[in-house]
């Protein structure tokens, strides 16, 4: 049983690079959360804080309603799962699984009760009395886990513990790790910066962005309603359509080719503070409907025209790149449909699906966010036609009021050679 908790948790390094900023979170226990966004986001620094193995600047974090900023690693009874193995070479299976219950004086009984229930769990019973070397990368990483298992610890921190594999066996051992977050039952935090990852094995998701949370959701809640263009981009192959407009008497009418989609009553009730003012009105690719479709007739006061460009075969589905207006969208179709030899065709939007966002906050229009607000921004475009938004310089008071707090506890640095025994790297030499 373990809940976790981080309040407005900060981390600024030395040097001043504020690398997490107000990090909150209620976990509750058994829950699988995933940590996930595009590199430097922070989502290594907020797990080695939760680890120990960094000390948190300001803010609180706590086990089962504890306090737990200065325990020491290894009195967090946390255990960290790395994308490298750290298999020790020389030992079998399980002595590898052994190892950490051996350090801690554990009964010789005890130890080879939890070394075969982790086996079972982690179904490898057949291997315990091979080296890692005789192992396939998946069984290793399998094998690593049970090192973490048989310590039955509180929290589980897994570190893109599957970036190492190859893709065949990524998708494998994702469902392994949900079944075993199943069978083992503790509390789980994983990070990594595949989407699809935080898609399929999250309880719920954490999207960050600069050291900020974009949002925290359950998967399906995530994708079907991102909290802004950031969230909308990023979760979801290919991303998100991000049309440019105008609100115009019922209409949203699209940059520069002035084409109208019509809106829904709903849509409309939205959208009502927004009437000649401009938004952003966001659709899935799989939401898009091609004229050769039947569906298509039943959302033509939604339609527009794509100029096709790249067509992606990808088996049962098609992905045709294009443009309107000024905007690049890409529609995602049945393959049993061809565009061959067509410049333009005609794609209508499955409304309901629609998403829609401010143009200059680049949140989601939502009943509790429905405004019109205009902020002064610098902003550009990447390469996924997300808007990014300047931050403007950040914490400079928080910062101060961090070195402030960082003098007057005066923590002990945590070592992170005292981190759970799965942290530190196994020596080649070493023998059993
Ligand atoms: P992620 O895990 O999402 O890729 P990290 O948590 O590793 O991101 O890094 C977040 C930010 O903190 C990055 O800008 C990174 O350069 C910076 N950072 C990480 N470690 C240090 C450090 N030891 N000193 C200074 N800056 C760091």
């Amino acid at each position: 049983m373990a809940t976790v908790q981080l309040v407005k948790v900060n981390k600024v390094y030395d040097g001043g690079v504020h690398a997490v900023h107000d990090f909150s979170i209620d976990i509750k226990d058994k829950e699988f959360i995933v940590f996930v966004g595009p590199s430097g986001c922070g989502k290594s620094t907020t797990l080695r804080m939760i680890a120990g193995l960094e000390e948190i600047s300001y803010g609180d974090f706590l086990i089962d309603g504890k306090i737990m900023n200065s325990a020491a690693p290894k009195d967090r009874d946390i255990a960290m799962v790395f994308q490298s193995y750290a298999l020790y070479p020389q030992m079998t299976v399980y002595n590898n699984m052994a190892y950490a219950l051996k350090l801690r004086k554990v009964p010789k009984e005890e130890i080879d009760a939890r070394v075969k229930e982790a086996a079972r769990i982690l179904k490898l019973t057949p291997y315990l009395d091979r080296k890692p070397r005789a192992l396939s990368g998946g069984q290793r990483q399998r094998v690593a886990l049970g090192r973490s298992i048989v310590r039955r610890p509180k929290v589980f921190l897994m570190d893109e513990p599957l970036s190492n594999l190859d893709a065949k066996l990524r998708v494998a051992m994702r469902s392994e790790i949900v079944r075993i977050h199943e069978e083992v039952g503790a509390t789980t935090i994983y990070v990594t910066h595949d989407q699809i990852e935080a898609m399929t094995m999250a309880s719920r998701i954490v999207v960050m962005k600069d050291g900020f949370i974009q949002q925290i959701g359950e998967p399906n809640e995530v994708y079907q309603n991102p909290a802004n263009m950031f969230v909308a981009g990023f979760i979801g192959t290919p991303a998100m359509n991000f049309l440019h407009g105008t609100v115009m008497n019922g209409y949203f009418v699209i940059d520069g080719s002035g084409e109208k989609i019509k809106l829904t009553s709903e849509q409309k009730e939205l959208l009502k503070n927004y009437e000649t003012k401009r938004l952003v009105y966001g659709i899935r690719p799989e939401n898009l409907i091609y004229e050769g479709s039947e569906r298509f007739a039943k959302f033509k006061d939604c339609s527009f025209t794509l100029k096709a460009g790249m067509v992606e075969l990808l088996g049962d589905i098609v992905n045709v790149h294009g443009e309107t207006g000024n905007d690049k969208a890409i529609l995602k179709m049945s393959s049993k449909y061809s565009v061959k030899d067509k410049t333009e065709i005609r794609v209508a939007i499955d409304c309901e699906h629609a998403r829609f966002f401010n143009e200059t906050t680049t949140k989601a229009i939502t009943p509790d966010y429905c405004e019109y607000e205009e902020v002064e921004v610098t902003k550009s475009l990447d390469e996924d036609n997300v808007t990014i938004i300047e931050q403007k310089p950040q914490g400079l008071i928080s910062k101060a009021v961090g070195a402030v707090k960082g003098l007057i506890n005066k923590k002990k640095k945590p070592d992170a050679d005292a981190a759970t025994e799965d942290t530190a790297q196994p020596d080649e030499n070493e023998t059993e």
